[in-house]
């Protein structure tokens, strides 16, 4: 039996691993998280499960724990524009770069794997198309996302340096705009927000023209990834692509969203956030060959099951 921390457990990605790992393995799984983002909420079905644990942390800090621990995925970062910027861009660069010296030291001391969530922002408006890992990335080190994209090529650095310098056995995966039950409904992600915007019958937001593209993964492939990549040879370090390559225009997708929920509700322009990236779209080729791993979930069919869960929950409240 493995003994697995997951930090960021409580959240959109972290509640959706954490439940996979309980219910397909025998491991142990320890879920820390500061519910700054998330919710246990996301975790109540697996709580009372003997193999699994729940620490409320600040991974700002560092953290003991008295069992030998054999991997961990730092997952811990809020990942919505909304959270992550403004008053709460210190705590977010600290997430990022404390929390990632506080992981690495517990790896070190553990001798254990660990795998790091960063992210496609580390590209930051992105003059490659579509982006290979090999592409260094166009960031604006002083704009509004700039304490989440350094704080996240930091984290990549930092995990570089604990590799090289004392051997710790270190995973990367860049993980592209993905989707799915389990994301809060205030999270403010496109995706969240014009289901849900939908839902209430209300008019969906895009922000500037809408023909900015993204490209959304479903989350159990994610999942999937992510676990895959843990269980890949030490030599293999990353950092890997995890994303569907298949690009849409925000505005496609609101109207994707509208036709499904209901074709009447408008659909209203606001201003565009500042260095809000043109367009992203991950090449999956290292994936695809380290990982064996290709997104077959389309966007129509991921979006009917998380439209089925934001039902759920969004009747649950009123
Ligand atoms: P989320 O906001 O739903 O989850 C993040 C979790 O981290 C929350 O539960 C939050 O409470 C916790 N957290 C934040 N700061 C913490 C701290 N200092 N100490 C302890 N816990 C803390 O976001 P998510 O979409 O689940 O993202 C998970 C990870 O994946 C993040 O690192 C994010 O950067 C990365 N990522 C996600 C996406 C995506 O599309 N979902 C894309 C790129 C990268
Ligand atoms: N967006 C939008 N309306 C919303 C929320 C987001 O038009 O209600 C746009 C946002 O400006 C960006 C894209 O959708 O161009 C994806 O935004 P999200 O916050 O989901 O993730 P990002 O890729 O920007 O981190």
């Amino acid at each position: 039996m493995k003994k697995i921390l997951i930090t960021g457990g409580t959240g959109f990605v972290g509640s959706n691993l954490c439940k996979k790992l309980i219910y397909n393995t025998d491991n142990k799984i320890i879920c820390v998280d500061n519910n700054y983002t998330g919710r246990v909420d996301n975790i109540s079905e697996i709580m009372n499960n003997p193999r699994f644990e729940f620490i409320e942390h600040d991974i700002i800090y560092p953290l003991e724990i008295k069992e030998k621990i054999d991997e961990i995925y730092n997952l811990a970062c809020p990942a919505s524009p909304s959270s992550y910027q403004g008053e709460n861009s210190i705590f977010t660069t600290k997430t990022c770069v404390l929390g990632a010296i506080n992981m690495l030291d517990l790896a070190r001391k553990n001798n254990a794997k660990i795998l790091q969530a960063s992210t496609s922002e580390v590209y930051g408006e992105p003059l490659v198309h579509p982006q290979v890992e090999s592409y260094r990335g166009n960031v604006n080190s002083i704009g509004l996302r700039a304490c989440y994209d350094e704080g996240k090529r930091c984290a990549e650095s930092l995990f570089f340096d604990y590799y090289r310098n004392y051997g710790v056995k270190i995973k990367i995966i860049r993980i592209f705009n993905t989707y799915g039950p389990y994301m809060d409904p205030e999270d403010g992600r496109v995706v969240s927000n014009f289901i849900c915007q939908a839902l209430r019958g209300e008019d969906l937001t895009i922000y500037g023209d809408g023909l900015q593209t993204r490209s959304f993964c479903y989350i159990d492939e994610l999942i999937d990834a992510i676990i895959r990549m843990m269980g890949t040879e030490d030599s293999f370090v990353g950092p890997v692509n995890i994303g569907n390559p298949e690009e849409f225009t925000i505005k496609e997708l609101a109207e994707l969203v509208r036709e499904k929920i209901n074709p009447n509700l408008k659909i209203s322009y606001e201003i565009l956030p500042s260095d809000d990236p043109t367009q992203r779209k991950p090449d999956i080729t290292l994936a695809k060959e380290k990982l064996n791993w290709e997104p077959k979930i389309k966007l129509n069919d991921g979006l009917n099951k998380t439209i089925e869960y934001y039902e759920r929950i969004i009747r649950k409240k009123f």
